[in-house]
């Protein structure tokens, strides 16, 4: 087995009906994960796993709103549950990312982003983690933004949430890595997905700014993080890597 290869491992994804999380679903399956897709639209979660299962891998669909702390608890019971007892790998994907003046923010939203970008993450870790380190191993992979690194106007809400998230990939790193959890990020930029289809030519000008010039495809940014959910990436400890075109480097 290469140190690329998760066979016998059971991985969670959130947010994996969708863009990144679906790609990344598809990419650590066929590196022989069991992978749990999670999300709340059954449909295209469904969709997901036929796709993995006609490919001959294997996957199983969780149901989860992960905006409350008792529906991520009971999502992260569920995981172990259908993972025969563990879940081995965790990837934080699910977030969501509104723009805008932040006077223009409504309340609401405000909670959103940091149920779902930084509570959720913080509450699956907690349930999930101490497990993983009693077993001696396993590898928790956060889903950033490059905008979590700079200041961009309309985007301090979301920017800011996963600001937050990358300062809870270190202080997990420190917290688990002592007992076998590999704790890291990964920051994407632009990546053409169901959500940023709509952003037109404002996603082409964002990613204009950086060296590669162009977004990324959602398997693009799966292969950074299935990199460090890997054996591969077994020295890589509280680590927030850009996938992002160069864009953080100039
Ligand atoms: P996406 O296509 O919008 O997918 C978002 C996923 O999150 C979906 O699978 C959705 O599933 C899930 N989700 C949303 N609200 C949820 C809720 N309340 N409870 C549970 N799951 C929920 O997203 P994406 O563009 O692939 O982005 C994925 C991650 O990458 C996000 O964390 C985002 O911040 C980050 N990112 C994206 C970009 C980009 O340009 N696309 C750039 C940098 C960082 P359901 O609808 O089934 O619930």
């Amino acid at each position: 087995m290469g140190p690329f290869e998760l066979t016998g491992r059971v991985a969670l994804v959130t947010g994996a009906t969708s863009g990144i999380g679906a790609a990344t679903a598809a990419l650590l399956a066929e590196r022989g994960a069991h992978v749990l897709v999670a999300g709340r639209d059954r449909t295209r979660g469904e969709a997901v796993v036929a796709g993995i299962r006609d490919r001959g891998g294997r996957a199983d669909f969780v149901a989860a709103d992960l905006r409350t702390a008792e529906s991520v608890r009971q999502l992260a019971g569920e995981a172990v549950g259908a993972g025969g007892g563990r879940v081995d790998i965790l990837v934080n994907n699910a977030g969501v990312y509104p723009f805008g003046p932040t006077e223009q923010v409504p309340r609401d939203e405000v909670d959103t982003v940091y149920d779902l970008n930084v509570k959720a993450p913080f509450h699956l870790v907690a349930a999930l983690a101490p497990a993983m380190a009693a077993r001696g191993h396993g590898a928790i992979v956060n889903v950033s933004t490059m905008v979590a690194e700079y200041g961009v106007s309309g985007m301090a809400l979301y920017g800011s949430s996963k600001a937050a998230l990358n300062l809870l990939t270190k202080a997990w790193a420190a917290e688990f890595g002592p007992r076998g959890v590999r704790v890291n990020a990964v920051e994407p930029g632009p990546t053409r997905t169901e959500s940023t289809v709509g952003m037109g030519e404002a996603l082409d000008a964002l990613a204009a700014e950086a060296p590669a010039g162009r977004p990324a495809a959602p398997e693009e940014i799966a292969e950074a993080i299935a990199y460090l959910a890997s054996d591969a990436a077994s020295f890589v400890q509280g680590a927030v890597l850009p996938a992002d075109g160069g864009r953080t480097a100039v």
